[in-house]
């Protein structure tokens, strides 16, 4: 029974949708594209589509009444809702007093996804609202997502868009920039009949799976993005025209890819997309021939070796790690690229390289600031770690700075970057070690100045186990 006085149905059919909207004394709203699902069998298969383990953290993205959300909910899963219409809300509050249940009242766009590090393997589900699904899919589906899979059921329109082969009219940036990272399938057509209202349109069912990094050839993505964004802009000239920067070599560039010097945006398959992106900012791989002083037992200076024989015959080196904190106290931490030798994709320090040969830790903790992240700052430097096993057979030396960004992270080196509060950090290393660095671990103690106070990220957390009467709900945007 909830503080209205009736009992919750199991499932919300039409007839609890209905008897719900007159409870709440409203009408579903268009303007924020409510439609809702009361097909139960559909709910429940749309939920399996994500594959759930124990352990796993469920986003959901316009839970509305919670057809969808009812089914997310088992022992071992925790639920994170976003929702923006305040009724919704105190519906959701009362119907889900549950622990494993955070409620968030606010726009989804709005939300901070670093709050979502930390509480295990995130996977998103939504029955978007069609006004703001192309936004929200570039959020939740962005680097700093921290997601393994998205189930949504998006406008037919949109969907055929984000699957579309090359040399159709659905075809465009969209198709292309998505599947750089995801595998996206178009799973199931949805009629307009299953929601209430009908939508004008129907409705598709997407899945996006991460693709393994071994799959994704390295290139830099702002290079990438941008050529085919500016690729697809006009989808009736040619790509010379849209591009005139590589007018000179053109030619070339064309017969290097087997492509038609007037070819258009929409015959370029990701692969070739990903081939000329090579083509015109090469990458550059870690330099095998790249060398490092060799040092002693004391850290004094024994001569010079590549760097691939340092590393095969765990030649002592040396090595920094700098730590960039702000003015809240917050970490700025980078989550290493997926084509790196060492711990590729994991979260780690602000900063971290080998020192150069001829360099002192200082100077090279402010070259690595520099390429890595793009920032110059002071250094003070608060901890050192012997060489061993442990740290890779590097002496290193810890740094930290102060900056309050923005910053220019190299694409090829970080995946990604953001300030996060320091016991939120302990708290993510303590129950995912594997996602950090293993040096990160032993370099974070050294941190002890930093003020840890902003426990909280931006964003209204209604916990569910405990509602607040939506009179007092503040909005979270
Ligand atoms: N998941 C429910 C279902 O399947 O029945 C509702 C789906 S309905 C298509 C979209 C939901 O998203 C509505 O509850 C709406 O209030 C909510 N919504 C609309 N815009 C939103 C936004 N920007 N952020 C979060 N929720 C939003």
């Amino acid at each position: 029974m909830n503080d209205w006085g009736i009992l919750y149905a199991k499932s919300m059919t039409l007839t609890e949708i209905q008897r719900a909207l007159t409870t709440l004394d409203t009408k579903p709203r268009q303007s924020l594209g409510q439609n809702f699902l009361h097909d139960q069998n559909l709910a429940r298969w749309i939920v399996a589509r994500l594959g759930l383990h124990a352990g796993d953290h469920v986003v959901e993205i316009g839970p509305g009444l919670g057809a969808l959300t009812e089914h997310l909910l088992s022992e071992d899963i925790t639920v994170t809702l976003i929702e923006k219409d305040r009724s919704m809300v105190a519906w959701l509050a009362e119907r889900f007093r549950d622990s494993r249940v955070e409620l968030f009242h606010m726009d989804a766009l709005d939300f901070d996804l670093r709050n979502l590090y930390g509480k295990g393997p995130v996977k998103i589900i939504g029955n978007l609202p069609y006004y703001v699904s192309t936004p929200l899919i570039a959020k939740f589906a962005s680097a700093l997502s921290p997601a393994s899979i998205l189930v949504l059921t998006l406008q037919h329109e949109v969907a055929a868009r984000l699957h579309a082969q090359p040399g159709t009219k659905d075809f465009g940036a969209m198709s292309v920039c998505s599947s750089r990272r995801w595998n996206v399938r178009y799973v199931k057509k949805l009629p307009a009949s299953v929601f209430f209202p009908q939508p004008k349109v129907s409705s598709a069912v997407v899945v996006f799976e991460r693709k393994a990094a071994e799959t994704i050839p390295p290139c830099d993505e702002i290079v990438f993005e941008s050529l085919v964004r500016r690729g697809f802009s006009e989808r009736r000239k040619q790509l010379r025209n849209l591009l005139p920067e590589f007018k000179e070599r053109w030619s070339s560039l064309c017969a290097d890819l087997g492509l038609s010097e007037t070819v258009r945006a929409e015959e370029l398959s990701l692969a070739t997309w990903e081939k000329f992106t090579r083509s015109v900012n090469p990458v550059e791989a870690q330099r095998a021939e790249e060398m490092f002083d060799i040092v002693d037992e004391n850290d004094s200076v024994l001569g010079l070796r590549p760097r691939k024989e340092v590393h095969v015959n765990n030649l002592r080196h040396r090595a920094v790690h700098i730590l960039i904190t702000n003015e809240k106290g917050e970490l700025f931490l980078q989550k290493r690229s997926i084509w790196k030798d060492r711990n590729p994709a994991c979260w780690d320090s602000s900063a971290a390289g080998h020192v150069d040969t001829g360099e002192t830790y200082e100077e090279a903790a402010r070259r690595e600031l520099g390429e890595e992240i793009g920032i110059d700052c002071p250094v003070t430097k608060i901890g050192r770690l012997p060489c061993s096993p442990e740290t890779g057979c590097e002496f290193i030396e810890v740094f930290q700075g102060r900056h309050e960004g923005p910053f220019r992270l190299a694409s090829l080196e970080v995946e990604t970057g953001a300030f996060f509060p320091r016991e939120q950090v302990l708290a993510w290393l303590q129950r995912s070690p594997a996602d950090f660095s293993p040096v990160f671990a032993q370099c974070l103690p050294f941190l002890g100045g930093a003020r840890g106070d902003s426990s909280r990220l931006s964003g209204t957390q209604i916990s569910a186990c405990a509602p607040v009467p939506v009179s007092q709900a503040k909005s979270g945007a």
